[in-house]
């Protein structure tokens, strides 16, 4: 890796992805450092070149087309396109014991929809290599199917959800529709969907199942223009998401996104990992 690899990181301004960030560059590659806050994303890019490091800053907010329109026209023209793009931005609005679902549909729509827009305008600018473009997203163990008696379960979703031969687009925003509708009609309670921190588990579910797809589409490309994707769970880490409640540190939660984004080894494409190590969806 080089400066002239391009390494893109979204919602950096603070937290893991910020880490993440400055992780990336320290390795040597030029990092676009990206928030949807321009004034905190330059702040935050500052420090980071006062380090010595190779960021700079763009504006990028998952949730607004125009602004990711804006931002993959900008990164086009500057740089010809990305070699890795870590999709880290997220929330989530259950910290405590409560499990509101009053902003379930935010939640989704960023952690999932955001995300998976972000990779859909992304594609084609995706520098095509010999050893691989790289997607990474931040993702959470919430969101595994494994060990949980849910909704997923009672529909008969699970055995879908588990083979990726019957994974799909249309599966996952299906199981995400059908989970909001129940949340407006109010039924949701009843249904037995993931216990802890609901919505936000199932935006990860979503996220997890959508990396599954894509890696089994993006592993049909030609070997000269191969992207990998992959997804992580950073641990429970304290950031402002946990209330800065959590077991390790933002630089010990960025570690895994950031060896999944430079690894050289193909076998990590549509798996999930923790802990640098490959984990069960
Ligand atoms: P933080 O709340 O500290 O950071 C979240 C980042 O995402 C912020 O920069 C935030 O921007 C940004 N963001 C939110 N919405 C958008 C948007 N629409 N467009 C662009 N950026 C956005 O949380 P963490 O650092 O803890 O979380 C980072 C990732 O790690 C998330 O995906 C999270 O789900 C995941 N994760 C975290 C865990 C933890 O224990 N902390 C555990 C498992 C997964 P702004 O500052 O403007 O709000």
């Amino acid at each position: 890796w080089s400066a002239d690899t391009i390494a893109v990181v979204t919602g950096a301004n603070r937290g893991i992805g910020f880490e993440i960030a400055r992780q990336l560059a320290f390795h040597g590659l030029t990092v676009v450092l990206t928030s949807r806050d321009t004034t905190a994303g330059e702040e935050t890019t500052k420090t980071l070149q006062e380090e010595g490091l190779k960021v700079v800053f763009h504006q990028l907010d998952i949730l607004n087309h125009e602004s990711i329109d804006s931002f993959c026209a900008w990164v086009n023209e500057k740089y010809g396109g990305i070699d890795i793009l870590v999709n880290n931005a997220g929330i989530s609005h259950n910290t405590g014991s409560d499990n509101s679902v009053e902003f379930a549909e935010k939640v989704i729509n960023t952690n999932y929809v955001g995300t998976k827009n972000m990779i859909k305008a992304s594609l084609p600018l995706m520098k095509p290599s010999a050893e691989g473009a790289r997607i990474v997203n931040v993702s959470s163990r919430l969101g595994r199917l494994n060990g949980r008696r849910n909704r997923i379960g009672d529909l008969g979703l699970r055995e879908k959800l588990e083979d990726v031969e019957l994974l799909s687009e249309d599966l996952i925003d299906g199981t995400m529709n059908k989970f909001l509708e129940e949340v407006k009609d109010g039924s949701w309670i009843s249904g037995g969907w993931p216990q802890n921190n609901t919505d936000y588990s199932l935006s990860k579910l979503a996220v997890n199942g959508y990396t599954r797809v894509m890696g089994r589409i993006l592993s049909e490309r030609d070997d000269s223009e191969k992207i990998y994707i992959s997804c992580c769970c950073p641990g429970w880490v304290k950031t402002a998401m946990t209330g800065w409640a959590g077991q390790t540190s933002p630089e010990e939660g960025a570690d895994t996104a950031v060896w999944l984004a430079l690894i050289r080894d193909q076998s990590v494409n549509g798996k999930f990992f923790a802990e640098r190590r490959e984990i069960n969806f």
